[in-house]
């Protein structure tokens, strides 16, 4: 668990974390018990197989991802990190850690947070905050029961999440992050010759050119790092690692002691 590694954290320069889908807001948050809304119950008894039942779902699941203040999930996380120099990247696409106690300045979700909106096709780079057009779509559900999709204001194509996933991801508007992006490759570069701990959270391999792979590459050529990777399947690192780098077989959720 972490509280083994707490030492090795104290004793790093610095600290990078990766988080990917064992810690996902899928994995994490009960939204049948979390929604109570009875709309949205009901949309849980309909045919999982309607595309529009699945997107209504989403939208009321988006909603309430939007709406959470403070997640106790990464409180672990959040005190070994405490005073050190860390930043955290996450392959997930809710939004969940920027609703943690991790200070906004050291945290990358380059696959989306469920914040913004983006036209399908794209016909622009234009980028429409979620959390307005959820609310119009919930309201119109509510009082009417129609399942509504917004249309892009400038091609009237339908609007979809801006989050990068199998579908979207020759099509996803990178706006949203490169700010955070373009921290955490700063952060990186000072990383060079530097007492580097590296935490792999249930990674898998969805994205591995974002941090998994990456992350490997850093333990190997930083004579100074060690990598630590937790998951409960995907725990292998291969012989070059050796003696740089060590697997936990364990579910990330376990690794941080998070109830379930
Ligand atoms: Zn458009």
């Amino acid at each position: 668990m972490l509280k083994d590694y707490v030492s090795r954290i104290q004793d790093a320069d610095m600290v990078l974390v990766g988080i990917g889908p064992e810690l996902s807001a899928h994995k994490l948050v009960d939204f049948k018990k979390e929604i109570t809304n009875e709309h949205y119950q009901k949309l849980l008894e309909m045919n999982d197989g309607d595309d529009n039942v699945r997107w209504m779902r989403q939208v009321y699941e988006r909603f309430h991802l939007l709406n959470l203040v403070q997640v106790p999930y990464f409180k672990v996380l959040e005190e070994a990190l405490c005073q050190k120099n860390y930043f955290v990247i996450t392959s997930n696409d809710d939004g969940l850690i920027f609703q943690s106690g991790l200070e906004k300045g050291r945290l990358a979700a380059p696959c989306g947070s469920g914040d913004f909106f983006q036209c399908e096709e794209p016909c622009s780079e234009q980028l429409y905050p979620a959390k307005l057009g959820l609310e119009d779509l919930i309201c119109h559900y509510e009082n009417t029961g129609e399942i509504e999709r917004l249309e892009c204001p400038k091609c009237g194509k339908p609007l979809i999440f801006n989050i990068r996933t199998e579908d979207t991801k020759s099509t996803y508007i990178e706006g949203a992050y490169l700010n955070s992006w373009a921290a955490y490759t700063k952060w990186l570069q000072g990383t060079l010759n530097k007492k580097l701990f590296i935490l792999e959270l249930g990674e898998g391999f969805n994205v591995p050119s974002l941090f998994r792979w990456p992350f490997e590459k850093m333990a190997f050529y930083n004579e100074k790092a060690y990598m630590v990777r937790v998951n409960r399947t995907l725990y292998q690192i291969g012989e070059e690692l050796k003696g740089k780098a060590e697997s936990v077989k364990m579910d990330s959720r376990d690794f941080l002691g998070i109830e379930r």
